[in-house]
């Protein structure tokens, strides 16, 4: 029997059992809600009993560590991963409740800020489809990002209690709880170090299950959650300092209350680095604690596990693996050290100086004063390294060494103690030798790699777009969810006008189902003909969205002066958070606003243009948005987005990208050819001309008109009923005082010539629709399953 065959009977039963703990006495009497929390409950219950697999091969296992994991709502995929929707809809249906509508129910588990926690949710799902054993390994955050919503334009933050104590997919597994330590001191003993924590604090393990697309693979996302250690100082307490005793388990839950909302910004805060070490600490232990009961000796440890840190917040679980071997199993520091390199690969999310780990060394050595000395080990061992190749060469050492001017440098750490660096996009990891490590690659080239991100098309196409998942369905007539490559026969159906019909006429449905849903929302009408431009990721600089924002007061300011003129009718989509405290970000997602009520409620502009920011963007919102959308933005300044996977979704879904060559739009661009994308603006060679040449937003301001007339349309008040402040953070950044640092202004004139060409595209809709097919048919290598397949080969079962 297949192992995951669903059972009706058994299925109902675990219903039942569920209702009844509500204290109803009929299904009937249930609300929306409580049929969520009831059918996910009852399908945890199924999956827990079912033959669980975990994937098995001759594979190192993989231990996937992240401090982020932006699932997205599980009830619905795993029922499709599982191979379960149907008969569970038809079992609903029996009841006259819509599935569909049960599932809307789910609050999004927001344990992440956006592409780096939404990549390592996608890795897992990938890991169990191709058989990769491998735990992810995270934190329990009790709040997870914020809620945006919007007061007059302004962004406000809300907690986000997601509901993680009567979150039904988690499994607490009381069997696996560690200690852990924090501050203290040093002693000697015996001639060893002996580290005295001043703190200890329990971490819990709760366990999501991650279900393999129909193949039987069920392994778990770990979350830690910490508590007091039990029973908390129990001396204290015995001694009658109830205050202190309570206090310190007051502050242990503290640690995991909340995710720290920056995206690509280092926050240096003591109690992120307080949850760094919890994390890792946890798993490490966990690790261990498993490689011991299969009966293995501590030196085989590389042999069976490999630890992927994804970007440099896991980094100290590289100096607890080293306490762990020196100071409880004995090891000698060659034998640790050894263990160590063959264990741990790295991959690196960004070149950009703000969001590359530093941690002042006090704070370090305040709270870790045993990992303190190994990481000092390791930098000194480092500098008899480098001063054997580059004899006296200071200026090298400055460069490489891992503690430099009272600072730990996370990323020095990673690539001198593991076995593997990985960039995340063919050109991201070409600049990551050469900018960000020439001399470690000197040292070490064969450490350097690159594994270009994907996305599980489970969730991005089957999940999101069911009508084109059956499409494809349908015309491949082979399984190709797990074999995105399959997708390349749709290629030659481009110039099949049957195919070309069905296929536009689901996108226009896509658009139709948002047009809906945009107007229940936000009260704003749109048009579902009108060309779906959109820009959906978080708020930065570098991502440009005041560039698509410039973009759309020149095509207003058009249809001001000529209330004639052609214009191709648009919607512009905004979906993006701004870090709490990165009022320029705040202040650019103002302006949108503000620019969005005055063009919306002018007459003379009509359905020609509107503006929609949709609030509080998710993964939920995300899977409404990309399969109505008609181009894609992917427009960061080149150089600085690594990869972007909000690209390769929304290609996959049969957007048109317009992007610069930045990040993995590169790769996108060769595989659906230069004839269906509109590439445009400075290269990564251009912009560092420019930079070196003494860049000047102001010349480029003065001799373009139209970006003139825009940027004056942002400081005379025209969009803030006069008040010429409203934008000062933006039109300042832009200026000669900002410096205009990711070169918007220089961008503005290729950007407007290739949204004509986008125009003109549009208007032969067979055309257009023929590209959109394309990159459907060629984005296959863009699966996550490909990215996990390369992992193997490259990384996991390659150095051992
Ligand atoms: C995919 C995704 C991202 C990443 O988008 P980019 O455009 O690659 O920055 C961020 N947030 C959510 C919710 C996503 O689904």
């Amino acid at each position: 029997m297949n192992p995951q065959s669903f059972d009706t009977d058994r299925f109902t039963a675990a219903l039942t059992r569920q209702w009844q703990r509500f204290g109803l006495r009929d299904a009937q009497e249930m609300n929306p809600q409580q049929w969520w929390h009831a059918l996910s409950g009852a399908l945890a219950e199924l999956m827990a009993d079912l033959p669980a697999q975990a994937a098995n091969g001759p594979q190192r296992h993989v231990n996937y560590l992240s401090m982020e994991f932006l699932t997205g709502r599980l009830t619905g995929n795993n029922l499709l991963n599982l191979g379960w929707y149907q008969p569970v809809s038809d079992a609903l249906a029996g009841c006259g409740v819509d599935l569909s509508e049960v599932l809307e129910r789910e609050t999004d588990p927001a344990l992440g800020n956006g592409g780096l926690g939404r990549l390592a949710a996608c890795f897992l799902d990938a890991m169990a489809t191709t058989g990769q054993p491998a735990i992810g390994y995270g934190l329990n955050y009790q709040y997870g990002l914020f809620r945006q919503h919007f007061v007059e334009g302004a962004q406000h933050e809300q907690p986000d209690d997601w509901g993680r104590d009567r979150y039904p997919w988690f499994r607490h597994n009381a069997a696996l709880t560690v200690q852990v330590g924090l501050g203290g001191k040093v002693t000697t003993e015996n001639g060893l170090p002996r580290w005295e924590p001043a703190f200890l604090l329990q971490g819990e393990a709760w366990d999501l299950p991650v279900v393999g697309y129909q193949n039987g693979v069920i392994q778990p996302l770990r979350l830690w959650q910490a508590k007091h250690a039990h029973p908390f100082n129990l001396q204290r307490f015995n001694d009658g300092d109830f205050l202190r005793a309570e206090q310190q388990g007051i502050d242990a839950e503290k640690l995991t209350k909340v995710l720290y909302p920056n995206d690509n910004h280092l926050a240096g805060k003591k109690l992120r680095l307080m949850q760094q070490y919890f994390q890792c600490a946890c798993t490490l232990a966990d690790i261990l604690r498993r490689h011991h009961q299969a009966g293995r000796a501590i030196e085989s440890l590389p042999d069976y596990e490999v630890i992927q840190l994804n970007d440099t917040h896991p980094t100290l679980a590289i100096p607890e693996l080293l306490r762990l071997l020196l100071d409880q199993h004995q090891l000698s520091w060659e034998q640790a050290w050894r263990i160590t390199q063959r264990t741990f690969a790295y991959t690196n999310h960004t070149l950009m100086p703000e969001a590359l780990e530093c941690w002042n060394l006090r704070l370090v050595r305040t709270l870790l004063p045993r990992h303190m000395m190994i990481i000092n080990t390791i930098n000194a061992q480092l500098k008899k390294e480098v001063e054997a190749r580059w004899p006296g060469n200071e200026a090298i050492w400055a460069k490489l060494a891992v503690v430099h001017n009272q600072q730990l440098r996370m990323a020095n750490l990673c690539v001198v103690s593991g076995f593997a660096v990985n960039g995340v996009a063919a050109l991201h990891s070409k600049l990551v030798v050469q900018d960000l490590f020439p001399a470690y690659h000197a040292l070490w080239p064969e450490k350097f790699h690159n594994v270009t991100n994907g996305i599980t098309p489970r969730r991005w196409i089957q999940q999101c777009n069911p009508a084109l998942a059956a499409l494809i369905g349908k015309t491949l007539r082979r399984p190709w969810l797990n074999d995105l490559d399959a997708l390349s026969d749709l290629a030659p159906l481009a110039e099949d006008a049957a195919f070309r019909a069905e296929y536009r006429a689901i996108k226009q449905e896509n658009k139709a189902a948002l047009t809906r849903w945009i107007a229940e929302q936000t009260g704003i009408h749109v048009q579902p003909d009108a060309l779906f431009d959109v820009q959906i990721k978080r708020l930065h600089e570098y991502k440009r969205q005041h560039l698509m924002l410039l973009h759309i007061i020149a095509l207003w300011q058009t249809l001001v002066s000529d209330p004639q003129a052609n214009l191709t009718p648009r919607v512009m989509l905004f979906g993006a958070k701004a870090a709490p405290g990165y009022a320029l970000a705040k202040n650019i997602i103002y302006a949108i606003n503000k620019v969005a009520a005055v063009v919306n409620a002018d007459p003379r502009v009509g359905d020609r243009l509107k503006i929609v920011f949709i609030p509080d963007y998710n993964v939920s919102v995300a899977e409404r948005l990309i399969p109505a959308a008609d181009l894609s933005e992917q427009i960061s300044t080149a150089g600085k987005e690594a990869s972007g996977t909000g690209n390769m979704k929304l290609a996959l879904n049969g957007a048109l990208t317009i992007g610069t060559l930045d990040g993995a739009n590169v790769e996108i661009a060769q595989q659906v050819g230069e004839e269906n994308i509109f590439i445009f603006g400075h290269t990564v060679e251009q912009v560092s001309a420019l930079k070196q040449a003494g860049y000047a937003p102001t010349t480029w301001r003065k001799k373009d008109p139209q970006l003139d007339r825009a940027l004056t349309a942002l400081e005379d008040g025209t969009f803030s009923d006069g008040d010429r402040t409203a934008f000062a953070a933006l039109t300042r950044s832009l200026g000669p005082e900002g410096g205009d640092p990711y070169l918007v202004l220089a961008d503005f004139r290729h950007y407007l010539n290739a949204q004509q060409q986008v125009e003109a595209l549009w208007a032969d809709r067979d055309a257009w629709t023929r590209a959109a097919i394309l990159n459907t048919a060629r984005c296959g290598m863009f699966s996550a399953d490909r990215a996990i397949r390369d992992y193997q080969q490259r990384i996991w079962q390659a150095a051992r």
